[in-house]
This record gives structure tokens, C-alpha cells and sequence, in this order.
């Protein structure tokens, strides 16, 4: 046993071998899926693409969640994993979902990690003329991200486990920027959803990181997250995120888009759940598969990005300057 994510226990045997689909793109599905329930596959197949297959590989953590492969009309195949590896009934936290789910797209070669949320604004400016402001309704194409855990930064069991002495994640551009301009470029010739506004990174939105959890934000975190962008000029919304940290220590280029649908909680008098609701099973399901799956067919690793340059490697004598590893026995 070893201590692990969030420090809870979990079983570690570094010996599992993957035995899973191998792909350069990926997506974890997520809240704008949601309404689809296990369907995605079916609107898959509406816009010419095939699900090969469906995988459920064993991890150095137990047993993974559920790994979809697909090929779209250009011939690309991709995996999905659907709600950022989360499985019915287990917390993500004690099951080391993050861990169990980034091994897997480690393993299969993933470099291009294609993510969607759905989020509340915690813009100051909320006064029906501030046109600017990160609205209910609005795409957004965040530029950083603030953690509001602790949040997984390697791979337990791997050589990934602990590199901060060999390489370290500038966090800089932690979501792709030429792949967020051409999400961005797609969320708005959507045939099913026109947003209000689409926000590129040139407007600085900060995204509250934050995965899993049985509840939405406090009152006090929303006015604390309103007062931090109304000082730095840079809104924050709140929302699903994966490791920013651990996608780069992986060298994947990770691009984030979210959907905002609601205030966050405490800003406005109003229930969001009701708004959320209706938006997660009517409104926008069917549109955000649409735009994934654009994506995945046709998506290719930038060039005029830094995302593996952020990657630094250090000098190895940084590496001699930890006790040496125990001789294996
Ligand atoms: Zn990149």
C-alpha cells in the first residue's frame, strides 16, 4: 500500500502492463456531454464516425475507467474516456481517477487531450451592460488556471512519479494556445448553438480548478474568486479542470474549452441547478459532441506552441542531490 492523491491509501502495483487502444488524440468527455448519458456513440455515428471499440484496461491503481476508441470520416482515431475517468458510485479521489486516467492516455501515446466543462462565472461585472463580461451562455477558451486543491503532479509507480529534480512544468500556456484558437474558430460556426460570446485567451480568463467534489462552490469562495478578478482584471470561472501540471508532465498539449451556465453560487439569487439542468440535457449535449468530434477527426500537434518546451530539463546533478533509490529487492 503507499500513500497516494489527496493522501488517501490505494493499492500500487507498478507491474501492470497496458493492454488498452493506443491514440494520439483523446477526450474526457465531460459536463457538456453529460445529457447524452451513455449515447455519445450514437451522435457519433450521426457525423460518420465508428466506435472501434470499448476497453476497460487494468492500472498500476486497479481497474481503469472505460476507454472508448473511435475513427472519425478522416481516418484519425482517437479515445474517449467519458467524465474525466470517473466511474458510478466510487470517489474519484480515494480511487485515484486522475492517476488511473492519465496512466491510460500515457500509455496509449495520447498527445493532443481534448477537454470541456461547464462552469460558473464569477465575474464583477454583472450589470446586463457590461457586454465584456463572462456571461451565463458564453464559450470560453481559458489563458491559466487557479488550483483550488491539491492536485495529482505525476504518475505513482512510473518514472513519472517524482521528476521535479530532472524536469519541471513552467506553467506558463498550461492550455495550448493555437489549439484553444482553433477550438475557438469551431465553437463558433456550431450549426445547433450560437453562444453569446466566445472568449479567447486574449481575455484572460482564469479557470478555478477543481474535479470532483459532492458539491458546488461557497458563497465566501465565489465573493473570494469575484474579488480576485476584479483586482487583477482577469475573471475567474469555476469549473471542471484536470491537472494542468500532470498533462504536461505527460507532454500532452491540453486544450480546454468551457461552456459558462450560470452564475457561480451566491452571486445571484437565482437556483442554478434549474438553469443547469435544462441546459446539460437539452441545450447544449448534442452541440458539444458535435464539436469534439470535429476536433478529433481532423486536430493535429502544433508546432508553434511551447507546451513541450515548458517542460524544462535540469541539470542532472539535481538528480544526486536526493538520497539514492533503495536497491530493488
Ligand atoms: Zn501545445
Amino acid at each position: 500500500m503507499s500513500v497516494g492523491q489527496g493522501g488517501c491509501l490505494c493499492g500500487l502495483d507498478p507491474s501492470i502492463r497496458y493492454d488498452g487502444p493506443h491514440a494520439l488524440l483523446a477526450t474526457l468527455g465531460g459536463s457538456p456531454t453529460w445529457g447524452l448519458g451513455d449515447r455519445f456513440h450514437e451522435v457519433a455515428e450521426e457525423f460518420g464516425h465508428t466506435r472501434l471499440d470499448v476497453h476497460r484496461p487494468l492500472t498500476p491503481y486497479g481497474l481503469g475507467p472505460q476507454v472508448e476508441q473511435f475513427r472519425g470520416p478522416s481516418g484519425q482515431e482517437f479515445l474517449r474516456i467519458p467524465t474525466y475517468g470517473q466511474v458510478v458510485n466510487e470517489d474519484p479521489m480515494l480511487r485515484a481517477s486522475e492517476w488511473k486516467t492519465f496512466w491510460i492516455l500515457w500509455q496509449a501515446g495520447v498527445t493532443i487531450l481534448l477537454v470541456g466543462g461547464t462552469s460558473g462565472s464569477c465575474d464583477w461585472r454583472r450589470n446586463p451592460a457590461d457586454l465584456d463580461a463572462v456571461r451565463p451562455g458564453d464559450f470560453v477558451l481559458p489563458f491559466s488556471y487557479l488550483p483550488r486543491d491539491t492536485m495529482p503532479t505525476g504518475l505513482p509507480g512510473t518514472e513519472l512519479e517524482y521528476c521535479l529534480p530532472r524536469q519541471v512544468a513552467i506553467m506558463d500556456d498550461p492550455f495550448c494556445p493555437p489549439l484553444a484558437e482553433q477550438v475557438a474558430r469551431a465553437a463558433a460556426s456550431l450549426p445547433e448553438l450560437q453562444f453569446r460570446r466566445i472568449h479567447p485567451q486574449a481575455d484572460r480568463v482564469v479557470l478555478n480548478r477543481w474535479l470532483a467534489g459532492n458539491g458546488f462552490e461557497s458563497m465566501a469562495t465565489s465573493r473570494m474568486l469575484e474579488e480576485y478578478g476584479r483586482q487583477t482584471g482577469m475573471p475567474v470561472i469555476t469549473g471542471d479542470c484536470v491537472s494542468p501540471v500532470l498533462a504536461r508532465v505527460c507532454e500532452m498539449h491540453l486544450a480546454y474549452y468551457h461552456i459558462v451556465s450560470n452564475w457561480s453560487t451566491g452571486l445571484m439569487p437565482d437556483d442554478p441547478t434549474i438553469v443547469l439542468d435544462e441546459m446539460y440535457t437539452r441545450q447544449i449535449p448534442r452541440a458539444a459532441a458535435r464539436l469534439e468530434l470535429s476536433l478529433l477527426d481532423r486536430l493535429q500537434e502544433p508546432a508553434d506552441c511551447r507546451c513541450r518546451a515548458l517542460l524544462r530539463q535540469r541539470p542532472a546533478v539535481y538528480t544526486l542531490a536526493l538520497s539514492p533509490a533503495p536497491e530493488p529487492s
